[in-house]
C-alpha cells in the first residue's frame, strides 16, 4: 500500500530530524500530496495509525491537495482532474501525459517547545 510506505519515510525524516532534541514537540506537519501519488484519505488514516509513539504523534497533519493534470494525447487539450485517471473534457480519453499531481513534499513542520508548554501552564495556573 503506496499510502503506508510515503507515511513510514515522512515520519522516518521527522524522527531523524528532531529525535535529537526530545524537548521539542511536534504540532503540525503540512505535507503537499498529489492525488496521482497517494489517496488523501488514505494518506491521513495511515499517518494517524503509524504517527503514534514517533515525535509527529500529537501532530495535526495539514495536505495540500494537488489535482492531477493532463495533456491529452489525442487532442493536446490540458485539464485537470480530481481522478487519478481523468478524462478528457474535449474528446473524451482517459488519462494522457501527466502534467502535475504526483507531488509528495513536506513543506512546513511547527514545533513546540517543554520551555512554551511551561510557560503555558505556568499562565493557566496564575489565572
Ligand atoms: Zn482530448
Amino acid at each position: 500500500m503506496q499510502e503506508v510506505e510515503l507515511v513510514r519515510s515522512l515520519l522516518e525524516r521527522l524522527r531523524e530530524a528532531f529525535a535529537s532534541d526530545p524537548r521539542r514537540k511536534i504540532v503540525g506537519v503540512r505535507v503537499r500530496l498529489g492525488i496521482g501519488c497517494a489517496a488523501p484519505e488514505r494518506f491521513r488514516a495511515a499517518f494517524e495509525r503509524l504517527a503514534a509513539g514517533t515525535p509527529a504523534e500529537a501532530a495535526r497533519l495539514e495536505l495540500e491537495i494537488i489535482p492531477m493534470t493532463f495533456r491529452c494525447t489525442l487532442c493536446h487539450h490540458t485539464f485537470r482532474s480530481d481522478e487519478a485517471l481523468g478524462e478528457c473534457p474535449c474528446c473524451g480519453a482517459l488519462g494522457g501525459e501527466v502534467l502535475g499531481g504526483e507531488e509528495f513534499a513536506l513543506v512546513d513542520v511547527r514545533l513546540k517547545s517543554a520551555e512554551d508548554a511551561a510557560v503555558n501552564s505556568l499562565n493557566a495556573s496564575r489565572s
